[in-house]
């Protein structure tokens, strides 16, 4: 026997199902759900695409569909994903490819990539009520792009989607207090970064955010917040979220990024900007802001037009400080003898650092496709030298900014 949680929601859906209530106290209800593979499957059905997975026992979850380009969205509370082969789970012409992983820390995600705008007719769970196990099934049916374009986007976070957070934003705080620094490691979880010679992005830059971390807090005077402490995939948009709740006053995203034209090396620190300063930046920002599509969040199409002009002003006043706060960085890294690229202050549209009123960098500390800056990616003597860096611009930056201030607010 089965019970029927069946959702149908036309075409917007958001089921956010908890698990029916089990009779029996005796399920381990601290183990993660498992995918049976052997009962689950993506097909192409009639005109539409069926998808059908089997879980060890329910989850809360949720289905959306997403476009630019049109993709499927599954997130459950977390699913243990050993043994999920794609090409046995794929069997399908109008699904491309899909992904999963740990999507947030206890979240995680499944994106299949649609060929075509395909609609989300129906989707529903039910579940055993003898063994727990859980099936969901979801349809999709052939839309046209408007149609799906209307129905598509993600669902807001509803409670028990957000992060554990106590909710409470704190106010930007004056300069009397320890100065806030929020270290963003790029990167994690389903989405390793550049990856080159067995050394992979994430886990160097959450190594040196760490380190980066224990050097400023022993300068004094300055908290640090880390987006993320361990492989966790975390969203562009969360990570600005994150600087805003903590009430950074700076926000530096550390990255080594592999590029696969030109012969780029040494480190780079990237600021906003609305036009990318040369090619490189704008395929770098183009790249991360990838990290987007895959989370299913799209920043750019986000703030309406009285939005933007706050933002602007906003950014007018802290563009001047980010600029000063990029040349300090420049300036501490060519002293502590870090190599660095030619071009070492560039400009381009990354997402993560569109916080209008705290000064974001993003440090490409080096490029895991050079071979020198591999070797020194890879050496923890290099890092700490790079987190001295860090230290010292910041102290600079700090007296400048104070002696700046009262122009700037005037
Ligand atoms: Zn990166």
């Amino acid at each position: 026997m089965s019970r029927l949680i069946h959702h149908i929601l036309g075409a917007l859906v958001l089921a956010l199902a908890t698990t029916a209530p089990l009779s029996g106290q005796e399920r381990d209800f601290t183990a993660l759900a498992r995918v049976d593979m052997s009962q689950s499957q993506i097909t192409d059905a009639g005109a539409g695409l069926s998808v059908e997975l089997t879980l060890s026992q329910g989850v809360p979850w949720r289905a959306f569909t997403l476009t630019d380009p049109p993709r499927a969205v599954f997130d459950f509370r977390e699913v243990d994903w050993t043994g999920v082969d794609k090409r046995a789970l794929l069997n399908a012409d109008r699904a491309t490819d899909l992904r999963f992983g740990v999507f947030r820390p206890g979240w995680s995600r499944l994106v299949l990539d649609l060929a075509g705008p395909l609609a989300l007719d129906r989707t529903g769970m039910s579940i055993a009520e003898d063994s727990g196990r859980a099936r969901l099934t979801a349809r999709f049916l052939p839309a046209t792009v408007a149609d799906f374009a209307a129905v598509s986007g993600a669902p807001p976070d509803g409670p028990g989607w957000a992060m554990a957070q106590d909710g409470s934003k704190a106010p930007p705080k004056g300069r009397s207090g320890p100065l806030v620094v929020v270290i963003d490691a790029g990167h994690g979880g389903i989405d390793p970064g550049a990856e080159r010679e067995g050394l992979v992005e994430k886990d160097l830059m959450l190594a040196l955010a760490r380190e980066m971390s224990e050097t400023l807090i022993r300068a004094g005077g300055i908290e640090v917040v880390l987006t993320r402490n361990d492989d966790s995939f975390v969203s562009l948009e969360r990570r600005v979220e994150i600087a805003h709740e903590v009430g950074a006053h700076v926000f530096l995203s550390l990255h080594a990024d592999a590029l696969a034209e030109g012969r780029a090396r040494g480190a780079v620190v990237h600021t906003l900007s609305d036009t990318a300063t040369d090619a490189a930046s704008a395929k770098l920002a183009e790249r991360h802001d990838r990290d987007d599509i895959l989370s299913g969040i799209d920043l750019s199409g986000k703030a309406d037009e009285v939005a933007d002009v706050l933002l602007d002003l906003a950014r007018l006043e802290t563009r001047p400080r980010t600029d000063r706060l990029a040349d300090a960085l420049v300036a501490a890294l060519r002293a502590a003898g870090a190599p660095l690229n030619s071009h070492a202050q560039r400009s381009a549209g990354f997402s993560v650092l569109k916080a209008a009123d705290i000064p974001s960098v993003l440090i490409e500390v080096g490029f895991l496709s050079d071979k020198r800056d591999r070797a020194n990616l890879n050496d923890p003597a290099f890092r700490a030298r790079v987190a001295g860096a860090v230290r010292d611009a910041l102290a600079v930056w700090l007296r400048e900014d104070a002696a700046l201030a009262p122009l700037v607010r005037q």
